[in-house]
């Protein structure tokens, strides 16, 4: 078995793996950015069988047209993924396969309360990989499951070592609440939870349509969603405002996308960011180069994380689950990676490649 990170190793860059086993050659997702739309560098790597989507989100999903550069394998995702997509290429992927078989290996998934439709893939069984693609067991609506034990961990690692937990960062923004706030966030993401934490709160919230659609498809898909969660989305959907373009400043406004660089949210924080007449909170990672960076370097926005990835406590209960020999720590920065080394209780990879 080999394994090569072609890109997210060592860096918060876009996730593309390479996993050869048994004769085979995956790749375990095609990501974009999120900085900067940077893309992997597939070069030499040669014919793959399979593409393997974690997610849908661009840093996974968005390089899916660099698949002729490894010779235009099939694509495989979940359905709820393929129903979401607006991407031709994931929109026409095929399913994952419900036997749990991939060109002949064994591949079990399971839900990774990321976002909609996201899974943990084990590719191999007990002897192979067990890859997290984004993963959080916090959320309140996307399902979670732990993953299966697995000899290697290719673990979702995007905080490093931080570890504050959601309940003290829904405090935190409802804290703000007291002023109108948009909240620019990715729909079939993070958005809905935190509409969600805002109606318990008692505050009033209003949904783009963007995030009413994933609201929607995804409250027919009770497999994907906590217990209860279907009847949730689906009074969320009734008891939210529509927001649109026009709409005036009133409690907490959820719009697409994350970085106020698409959809909705790019209208309405040049908006707000003029008139003064919302707080603007961005939630996740500030992509480089994009609306969300430059309004909080210039005060005119605030970032307060809302989380979707471990937690250090998170990943220390992804380690009891998988319990391998082996872990690579994805998507965080050099640091990040000797900060984890010296904390867990694994072996920590510290190169881009692995042979086992
Ligand atoms: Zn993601």
């Amino acid at each position: 078995m080999r394994l090569r990170a072609l890109s997210g190793f060592g860096v918060k860059g876009p996730a593309s793996f390479l996993l050869e086993m048994a004769g085979r050659r995956l790749l375990l997702d095609i990501g974009r950015g999120p900085d900067a739309d940077r893309l992997p560098d597939l070069a030499g790597v040669g014919p793959v069988d399979a593409i393997l989507v974690s997610h849908g989100h661009a840093d996974h999903a968005g390089g899916l047209h660099l698949a002729e550069q490894v010779g235009s394998p099939p694509i495989h995702a979940t359905p709820p993924v393929i129903a979401l997509a607006t991407d031709p290429v994931l929109r026409a992927a095929i399913p994952l396969d419900a036997r749990g078989v991939v060109c002949g290996l064994s591949n079990e998934t399971g839900p990774a309360g990321h976002a909609p439709g996201a899974v943990w893939m084990r590719i191999g069984g007990a002897d192979g990989v067990l890859y997290t693609g984004d993963i959080s067991d916090e959320g309140a609506i996307w399902r979670y499951a732990a993953p299966l034990p697995a000899r290697v961990l290719i673990a979702d690692a995007s905080y490093g070592v931080a570890d504050a937990g959601l309940p003290d960062q829904i405090a935190e923004l409802a804290a703000l609440a007291d002023a109108p706030m948009l909240l620019p966030a990715p729909a079939h993401g993070r958005g809905l939870e935190i509409a969600l934490a805002f109606q318990r709160a008692g505050v009033p919230v209003a949904l783009c349509p963007a995030h009413r659609r994933v609201a929607r498809v995804m409250a027919d898909c009770p497999g994907w969603l906590v217990a209860e969660a279907g009847p949730t989305l689906r009074a969320l959907l009734d008891e939210a405002a529509v927001l649109a373009p026009d709409s005036p400043p009133h409690g907490a406004m959820i719009a697409a996308g994350p970085n106020a660089e698409s959809g909705l949210s790019a209208a309405l924080a040049a908006r707000f960011a003029a008139d003064g007449t919302a707080r603007i909170v961005f939630t996740g990672h500030l992509a480089a180069g994009t609306p969300s960076q430059r309004m909080v370097q210039d005060g005119q926005a605030l970032f307060r994380r809302w989380n979707v990835h471990p937690t250090l406590s998170g990943l220390r209960r992804l380690l009891d689950a998988v319990r391998p020999e082996r872990v690579i720590p994805a998507f965080c920065e050099p640091e990040a990676v000797a900060a984890l080394q010296a904390t867990v209780p694994v072996p920590v990879a510290v190169g881009a490649e692995l042979a086992l």
